[in-house]
């Protein structure tokens, strides 16, 4: 049976859920179609000791302060998920768990969007589906032949499990600096992190509220035509947050260069030598969660679908957030992305 609505929302994480506040302030009928069969998106995923580079009150969907979470400065993930799960229902979001949508394609004259329960024909659509769903594995000669076991960050959750293992971090960012932080400090583990460049702290003083007014900053100077002021890139790639900070500082962190190749019994150098390993774990970053709307072919460069804001520039109909910069300024983050969800729902309202 198909069912009609002016706009699907696929996807019932953060941006999700603040496209639903925007929606619904717009008085426009809609759904949310979530794949995962409980509320917080990824942050229900994320490993055990993650916690905010942001205080609370920086990390708040529109409408609602996160409240603070007792003893802790940057809530940790367990936080967010009951955060999210009390924003869905206070504002009676009408958010469908468990169903996963397999494609998005064009109608006579509405967006037809297919799900494992059923159909929807739409007047627009969001994507909102993150990255978490597509870990991203870098192309290393030699990763067949490796016999340890091989993890993303995905899949990574606490230090329980590699007592007494020796373990390489492979990542240089926030993922791979945290990953290799945890379970040096947990004693019990053998850790070797390597970086592809050498590894780029923030200033201990830089958290995300400074990084959002830095990417702020940037977007109006560019808005107005103005120098590039510079983007968070520009400042470092690691947010010093305080287990990584307490790592650095008892000298658990030093990175080595990435390695050349796997071998059957773990990593080898340019210059020869080798470290042995049980375990690799990939800290490599995400891709987007795009191929629900592989039937619109809209795919450009990077495997991004170009945008004009938050709408694709091929199918207006379409919308996409939270993704990265490329859908909007911060549109991947908790207090970002209800700017761009507002602009999208504006949109859509004005939409024939
Ligand atoms: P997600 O949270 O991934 O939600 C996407 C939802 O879409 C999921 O519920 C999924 O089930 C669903 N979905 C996917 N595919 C489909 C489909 N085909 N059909 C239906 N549903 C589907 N941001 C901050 O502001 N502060 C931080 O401190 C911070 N730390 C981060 C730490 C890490 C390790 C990572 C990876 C990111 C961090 N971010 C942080 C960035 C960002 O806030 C998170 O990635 C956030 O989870 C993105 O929210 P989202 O709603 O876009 O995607």
């Amino acid at each position: 049976m198909t069912q009609h609505t002016d706009v699907v929302v696929v996807g019932g994480g953060q941006a999700g859920l603040a496209t639903g506040y925007h929606l619904r302030r717009q008085k426009l009928d809609f759904v949310i179609l979530d794949a995962d069969p409980a509320p917080g998106g990824s942050w229900q995923h994320m490993w055990d000791s993650l916690h905010l580079f942001s205080p609370a009150e920086h990390s708040s969907l529109p409408g609602r302060l996160m409240p603070a979470q007792p003893g802790e400065t940057y809530p940790d993930a367990g936080h967010v998920v009951d955060y999210l799960s009390d924003y869905e229902k206070r504002y009676g979001l009408p958010v469908q768990h468990g169903t996963r949508v397999e494609a998005v394609c064009r109608g006579a004259d509405r967006l037809l969007v297919e799900a494992d329960c059923g159909t929807w024909q739409a007047r627009a659509v969001i994507s909102a589906t993150g990255t978490w769903s597509r870990p991203f594995l870098p192309t290393v000669p030699g990763r067949s032949a490796f016999t340890g076991r091989q993890l993303h960050t995905v899949n990574y959750r606490s230090p329980a499990g590699f007592a007494g293992q020796r373990v390489v971090v492979a990542g240089g960012g926030n993922s791979g600096a945290q990953t290799a932080a945890d379970l040096a400090q947990d004693g019990q583990v053998e850790v070797t992190w390597v970086t592809r460049h050498p590894p780029r702290f923030l200033p201990d003083e830089i958290d995300g509220r400074a990084l959002f007014d830095v990417a702020t900053a940037r977007r109006r100077a560019l808005d107005a035509d103005r120098d590039d002021t510079g983007g968070v890139a520009s400042l470092g790639d690691i947010v010093a947050v305080p287990p990584v900070r307490a790592a650095c500082d008892a000298g658990l962190l030093s990175a080595r260069p990435m390695f050349a190749r796997l071998t059957a019994t773990g990593v080898r150098w340019a210059d020869g030598t080798h470290a042995t390993a049980e375990v690799v774990i990939w800290c490599t970053g995400f891709r987007p969660a795009l191929s629900h709307l592989a039937p619109l072919n809209l795919r450009g460069p990077r495997g991004h679908i170009p945008t004009d804001g938050t709408r694709a520039v091929g199918e207006p109909r379409l919308h996409l957030l939270g993704y990265g910069d490329w859908t909007g300024p911060a549109s991947a983050t908790l207090i970002g992305v209800g700017r761009t969800a507002r602009d999208a729902a504006r949109a859509i309202a004005q939409l024939p």
